[in-house]
C-alpha cells in the first residue's frame, strides 16, 4: 500500500461498530490493480477500536442468540436484499479495487444475496437420543459466541458472505474483516446494512497488518473463521491456541487435474481452461498442475494455447475483458518470479511468459509452460495466477501419486471416460473432485480441503453447523427426589 496525497483519496468508508459507522483514526490506501491509483483510503482499525467491536458483539450476544431463528433468518435474508438493490455500485467499486471485470464482480458480490437466501432457509436440526416415559435426552445446536470472520482479496465479497450469512442465522454475533487489499466493497456493504441487524450483532473492521492478529489471540472471541493461504493460516492456528478458540480454516491448495485418452479435447480444454484461469487464476480450487495422457498431449496442448491466445487480459472496467490484472503487487511480483525461475531452468513456454516493462497495471499474461519437471517450484508451489503447467503422463497411477504428493489437499478434476474417472477420483487425496465438470458448488455439497488445505466444511447445513456447537440435555421424567 503506498502514500498518496489524501485530498484526492475517497476516505468516506468507515468501520461498523455497534450498529454505527465509525470514523478511522489513520488510513491505509488502496489500489486499483488495473492502474496502481489510489481507489480509497479505508480506515486504519486502532486496537482500541476492536476493544470496542468486540464488547459490543459480546454485549449483543445474549440477545440475538435468544431472538426466534425465524427472526434472525428474515434479517439475513434483508441483507441480501439490501445487497441485491445496490448490485452494480458495489461490483463497480469491487472491480476498481479488486481487478475483476465488472460482470464477474457482479457474480462476486451476488454471491452475498445467494448465501444469505440461502441460509435464511436453514434450521439447525435436534438429535432426539431418547423420547420415553423414563427421560428425554437431546443434542441441540447452540451459536458459539462472537465470531471473527477474515477473508482473503480474490473473492472478497462471497468469501466474506458465506460466513457471515451461516454464523448469523446460528445466533452468534461477528466481527468481519476483509482483506486489506479489498476491504472498501466491504465497507460499503456495512453503510447499507448497518440498521437491519440490532448494534453489535455484526462488526466490520478494516486494518493492516495488525488487525488480523489481534483479532485471531482477542479473548473476547470465541471462533474464528479463515480463508487465506496455508502459511497465514498456521500463524492463526498458533495465535487462536491461546484461548482454544474455535477454528474453521480454509486455506491454499494445489489442484491437480487428470486428463485422460477419450475426451473431446475442444470442450474439455474449453472447460479446463476456465477452471486454471478464472478469476485471473486466483481462486483456491483453481486447476493448478494439469497432468495430461502421452495420447491426447499435443491436441490438449494445442487447444488450450488457442484459446489463451484468444483471451483478453486488461483493465476489468473495460468492456471486452476476459481476464483482469493480479489483484496486488506482491502477488505480481511472485508470480513474475515463478516466470523468472522457469525462463532461467529453460521449460519450454507454449504461450505468455513474457511480462511487459513500463506499463501500469500488475497483468500477467496467459501463460502455459510445457512439461516442465515435477520438482520445479511452478508446479510444486501454488501459483494462485495465470499461469499453468501442463505435465505429461503415460501411466495413470504414476499421475495419481504425484496429483496426491502435497501437502496442501483441497480440490481436484478428472477428465475421461466417467466410468474411469469417477474410479481416479475417488484416490486423490482432497476435500473435493470433479469429473468432467468444474468447480459447481452446490449447497448440499460440503465445501472443505483435507491435509494443509485446512479443516473444517463451508456451505449449506454443513456449514451452519461449524458456527454451533453441541448443547446435549437430559431430563428426567420421573419425579425429582421419586
Ligand atoms: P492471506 O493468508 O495473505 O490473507 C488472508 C486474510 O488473512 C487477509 O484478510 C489478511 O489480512 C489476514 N491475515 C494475514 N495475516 C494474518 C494473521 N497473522 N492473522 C490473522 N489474519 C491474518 O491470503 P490471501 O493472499 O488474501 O489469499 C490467497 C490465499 O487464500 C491463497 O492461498 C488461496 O488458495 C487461499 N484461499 C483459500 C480458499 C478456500 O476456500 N480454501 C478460498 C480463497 C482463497
Amino acid at each position: 500500500m503506498s502514500e498518496t496525497n489524501p485530498m484526492q483519496a475517497d476516505t468516506s468508508f468507515e468501520l461498523l461498530i455497534d450498529g454505527a459507522g465509525v470514523a478511522g483514526e489513520r488510513h491505509f490506501d488502496v489500489i486499483n490493480p488495473a492502474t496502481e491509483e489510489v481507489v480509497g483510503r479505508a480506515p486504519d482499525c486502532t486496537r482500541s477500536q476492536l476493544d470496542a467491536a468486540v464488547a459490543a458483539a459480546r454485549k449483543a450476544f445474549s440477545d440475538w442468540k435468544a431472538t426466534p431463528i425465524g427472526e434472525r433468518q428474515a434479517k439475513v435474508a434483508a441483507i441480501g436484499d439490501m445487497i441485491a438493490a445496490h448490485i452494480d455500485d458495489l461490483s463497480r467499486l469491487l472491480t476498481s479495487e479488486q481487478g475483476k471485470p465488472v460482470a464477474r464482480a457482479v457474480e462476486d458480490v451476488g454471491a452475498a444475496p445467494y448465501f444469505c437466501g440461502l441460509s435464511s432457509k436453514l434450521t439447525p436440526p435436534v438429535d432426539i437420543h431418547e423420547d420415553s416415559a423414563e427421560r428425554l435426552s437431546a443434542t441441540y445446536r447452540v451459536p458459539i459466541g462472537v465470531v471473527c470472520a477474515i477473508s482473503p482479496w480474490n473473492f472478497p465479497i462471497a468469501d466474506s458472505f458465506w460466513k457471515v450469512a451461516p454464523a448469523l442465522v446460528a445466533g452468534n454475533t461477528v466481527l468481519l474483516k476483509p482483506s486489506p487489499f479489498t476491504p472498501l466493497t466491504t465497507l460499503r456493504i456495512g453503510a447499507l446494512i448497518r440498521d437491519i441487524l440490532p448494534p453489535g450483532v455484526l462488526n466490520i473492521l478494516s486494518g493492516g497488518d495488525d488487525l488480523g492478529p489481534w483479532m485471531t489471540s482477542h479473548p473476547g472471541i470465541d471462533k474464528v473463521a479463515f480463508t487465506g493461504s496455508t502459511a497465514t493460516g498456521r500463524r492463526v492456528m498458533q495465535s487462536a491456541a491461546q484461548t482454544l478458540k474455535r477454528l474453521t480454516l480454509e486455506l491454499g491448495g494445489n489442484d491437480a487435474a487428470i486428463v485422460l485418452p477419450g475426451i473431446d479435447v475442444k470442450a474439455t480444454a474449453e472447460k479446463l481452461f476456465g477452471a486454471a484461469f478464472g478469476n485471473t487464476g486466483q481462486v483456491c480450487f483453481a486447476a493448478k498442475r494439469v497432468y495430461v495422457h502421452d495420447d491426447v498431449y499435443e491436441p490438449f496442448a494445442n487447444a488450450l494455447v488457442e484459446l489463451g491466445k484468444q483471451a483478453k487480459v486488461g483493465d476489468g472496467s473495460k468492456q471486452g475483458t476476459d481476464f483482469g490484472p493480479v489483484q496486488n503487487r506482491q502477488q505480481f511480483e511472485r508470480l513474475k518470479g515463478l516466470i523468472a525461475d522457469s525462463h532461467a531452468n529453460g521449460h519450454n513456454f507454449l504461450l505468455g511468459g513474457d511480462i511487459k516493462t513500463g506499463n501500469k497495471g500488475y497483468f500477467i499474461p496467459i501463460t502455459i509452460l510445457d512439461n516442465p519437471p515435477e520438482d520445479s517450484r511452478i508446479v510444486q508451489e501454488e501459483q494462485f495466477g495465470p499461469i499453468l503447467p501442463l505435465l505429461r503422463f503415460d501411466d495413470v497411477d504414476v499421475a495419481i501419486d504425484k496429483a496426491n504428493a502435497v501437502e496442501v489437499g483441497l480440490g481436484g478434476s478428472v477428465w475421461g471416460p466417467p466410468e474411469q474417472a469417477e474410479a481416479i477420483a475417488h484416490r486423490l487425496d482432497t476435500g473435493m473432485v470433479w469429473v468432467n465438470e468444474y468447480g459447481s458448488v452446490a449447497p448440499s455439497q460440503p465445501f472443505g480441503g483435507r491435509k494443509q488445505s485446512g479443516f473444517g466444511v463451508a456451505n449449506g447445513m454443513s456449514g451452519l453447523l461449524e458456527f454451533t456447537q453441541p448443547h446435549t440435555i437430559v431430563t428426567s421424567r420421573q419425579a425429582a427426589g421419586a
